[in-house]
């Protein structure tokens, strides 16, 4: 594919700018990733973030005794935390710490793509709003509707959005995907799950959408705990993607 090739040269570029000052040198948390290669030859990614107060191993712990398949363990993930991919921008790094190409939704004949996030999640979570500050991006169209998505319109990409009492030892939300040969987003296969268990501020649960979607379309961790949403902690409370976030969407994942 001709444009991920020259993807691949930009991102290789943008990664040699200066990381600004304000950029942490990595974060401590990364969440807690589930790999799972599936009969099919598909291999689904689950990345939990824990709940605040909850420590990664903590997390780790509770899903092992939950049964969750394929769990990898915090302390084998360290090196994985250093985000050595080139598909980042600034603090911004694409999903799976910044491997390229860019984890990405096809157009499917749209001018950008549309994600639409099927919500099913109680009323603590304000998943229009957080739909709306990645629908600022002049790359992607990002909108989201309760109970229902028109997966009948060509080319709309259906998330489903589901809450649930997790417990008070785990993930304050999750994202899992399932990526193609190019590092496409397979139809279907995204989803994101909120913990109705945690009791935080209006701040907190507007971080945890905000950081949920961001993955939801192809965004990794932040390393600015100062700006943005997708910086791994959730306790910060950080509600807004930064402007890095934006310009990685722009430059690096939906450059076309
Ligand atoms: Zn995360």
């Amino acid at each position: 594919m001709r444009t991920r090739s020259i993807l691949i040269t930009a991102t290789v570029l943008l990664g040699l700018l200066p990381v600004p000052a304000h950029a942490a040198e990595g974060a401590d948390t990364h969440g807690v990733m589930s790999v799972r290669h599936l009969p099919n030859g598909e291999t689904e990614y689950v990345l939990y973030s824990p709940a605040p107060g909850v420590s990664e191993q903590e997390l780790f712990e509770h899903l092992q005794k939950k049964g969750v398949p394929g769990l990898v363990s915090p302390r084998q993930s360290e090196g994985v935390g250093v985000m050595a991919g080139n598909c980042r921008y600034g603090t911004a790094y694409a999903l799976e710490e910044g491997t390229c190409p860019a984890a990405a939704w096809l157009k499917s004949g749209r001018t950008r793509p549309l994600v639409h996030f099927n919500d099913h999640s109680s009323w603590r979570w304000r998943v229009a709003t957080g739909a709306a500050k990645w629908h600022r991006s002049p790359k992607i169209d990002v909108q989201s509707a309760w109970n229902s998505c028109p997966w009948q319109t060509t080319g709309i990409h259906c998330v489903d959005v589901q809450s649930y009492d997790f417990g008070n030892t785990s993930s304050g939300g999750f994202t899992g995907w399932r990526l193609d040969g190019l590092r496409y987003f397979i139809e279907g296969s995204v989803y994101v799950r909120f913990n109705d268990r945690i009791s935080a501020g209006t701040n907190v649960y507007d971080m945890i959408v905000c950081h949920e979607f961001g993955h939801a379309i192809g965004m990794g961790h932040s390393t600015d705990f100062y700006r943005s949403c997708m910086f791994p902690d959730y306790k910060l409370g950080l509600t807004e993607p930064s402007a890095d976030d934006y310009n990685l969407l722009y430059y690096v994942s939906y450059p076309g």
